[in-house]
C-alpha cells in the first residue's frame, strides 16, 4: 500500500467565537491511499499548516506506506525539527498523524479505540463538563446533564479581583452540589502572586483544578506555584512528549491536558497517557468530547472526563454529540468520521 495523495484544507467556520484563532485555525488534512482507502485528519496552523501538509510533509509521505504510524510521526518530527518541535509546525503534523491513524483505523476495519485498548467498552458513556463563562451558562450546563463545568475567568483580565471570582465561584459551587467536580480556567492571563491569592480565595470552594493561570513557557513560575492550595492544570499550549515530559519530572501541572489536534496527534497523546501512568498524574485533554480525543479517553483513561468541543468547528459528520451530558463512540472504523466534499471546492 502507498500514500498517492496528501492534501488539507482549513475550512470555513463563521460560526467561530471573536476571540478565536481564525487566521490560523484547525485544518483538515486527508490521506489517500492507491487502494483507495482515505483517512482523515485535524491539525491547526490555519494555511500556514496547510503549506507545510502540502510541502515538506507531502515530500516525505508520497510514495510511502502508512501503515508504521509511529515511525512516520517520528520522522515527520526529525524532518521538521530545525524550525519545529513545538507550535504551528506541529499543529500540522497532528493532522497527518491523525490521518494516518484513521487510515490505520480502516485498514483493520477497527475503531481507533479498540486498537488502543482491545478491551475497550464501546458503550460506556463518558461523562462530560461545559466550559462556561457566567452563572446562567453554569445552570444551562447542569440542565443539560453535564458531570461538571469548568469557568472561564479570562475577562476578569491581568488584575484578577480574588473576591469576586471566590463568589462566582462559590454561586458555581453551590448550583453544583459538594459532589460534582467544578474547574476554572485563566487563559494564561496572571501572575505568581495573583495566582496564589485567587486560589486561596477559592479553596473552600473545593476547586479541582485552576488551569493555565501563567503563560504556557513561564516553568520558573509555575515552579513557584507548587505551594498553590488548588491543583494547577495545563497543557493544552504544549507539544510533543518532550514537552510534556518536561512539565510531568518537575510536577508542575497535577492535570495535563494535551490538545489532540496540536500537541502531536494519537502519537503523542498515547505517549503522554503512559507518561502520566507512570508520573501519578492524569490527564484530562482539551475539547476531549471532541471525536479525536475521544478515543483515546474511551480507551486509555481512568478518570475520563470529556470536555465539550469546539462546535463552531463543524465540518466533521459522524462525530458523535453529547446526550443527556454523556458521550459514547460507534464502532465505525479508524474515527468513525467523514467531511463534507464541498471543503475542497477551492482545492
Ligand atoms: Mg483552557
Amino acid at each position: 500500500m502507498k500514500i498517492t495523495q496528501l492534501r488539507a484544507v482549513q475550512p470555513a467556520t463563521p460560526g467561530s467565537p471573536p476571540d478565536w484563532r481564525t487566521q490560523l485555525g484547525q485544518i483538515v488534512v486527508e490521506v489517500t491511499t492507491d487502494e483507495g482507502c482515505t483517512g482523515i485528519g485535524v491539525g491547526g496552523g490555519g494555511l500556514a499548516g496547510v503549506h507545510l501538509v502540502e510541502t515538506v510533509l507531502r515530500d516525505l509521505l508520497l510514495d510511502q506506506d502508512p501503515t508504521d504510524v509511529e515511525s512516520w510521526h517520528a520522522r515527520m518530527c526529525r524532518h521538521t525539527a530545525f524550525y519545529g518541535q513545538k507550535g504551528l509546525v506541529v499543529m500540522a503534523i497532528s493532522g497527518v498523524d491523525l490521518a494516518l491513524w484513521d487510515l490505520r483505523g480502516k485498514i483493520l476495519d477497527q475503531p481507533v479505540a479498540r486498537i488502543l485498548n482491545e478491551t475497550v467498552d464501546l458503550a460506556q458513556p463518558l461523562p462530560t463538563y461545559r466550559t462556561v463563562f457566567d452563572d446562567v451558562e453554569t445552570e444551562t450546563a447542569l440542565d443539560a446533564g453535564h458531570a461538571a463545568v469548568k469557568l472561564h475567568v479570562e475577562r476578569f483580565g491581568d488584575r484578577p479581583d480574588p473576591l469576586a471570582i471566590a463568589e462566582l465561584v462559590g454561586r458555581a459551587r453551590s448550583k453544583l452540589g459538594a459532589s460534582r467536580p467544578l474547574m476554572i480556567d485563566a487563559f494564561g492571563r496572571w501572575n505568581v502572586s495573583s495566582t496564589l491569592a485567587v486560589a486561596a480565595a477559592i479553596e473552600p470552594h473545593q476547586v479541582d483544578w485552576l488551569e493555565e493561570p501563567l503563560p504556557c513557557d513561564d516553568l520558573a513560575g509555575y515552579e513557584a506555584l507548587k505551594q498553590s492550595p488548588v491543583p494547577i492544570a495545563g497543557g493544552e499550549h504544549e507539544y510533543l512528549i518532550g514537552g510534556f515530559e518536561t512539565l510531568a519530572n518537575a510536577k508542575l501541572h497535577a492535570v495535563l491536558q494535551p490538545d489532540i489536534n496540536w500537541c502531536g496527534g494519537m502519537t503523542t497523546l498515547v505517549q503522554i497517557y503512559e507518561l502520566a501512568k507512570t508520573t501519578g498524574l492524569r490527564v484530562c485533554p482539551h475539547r476531549g468530547s471532541e471525536t479525536y480525543a475521544l478515543h483515546a479517553m474511551a480507551a486509555l483513561d481512568p478518570q475520563p472526563l470529556a470536555e465539550s468541543p469546539r462546535e463552531w468547528f463543524n465540518v466533521l459528520q459522524g462525530s458523535p454529540s453529547i446526550q443527556n451530558g454523556t458521550i459514547q463512540l460507534t464502532d465505525a472504523p479508524g474515527f468513525g468520521i467523514q467531511v463534507a466534499a464541498d471543503i475542497w471546492a477551492s482545492d
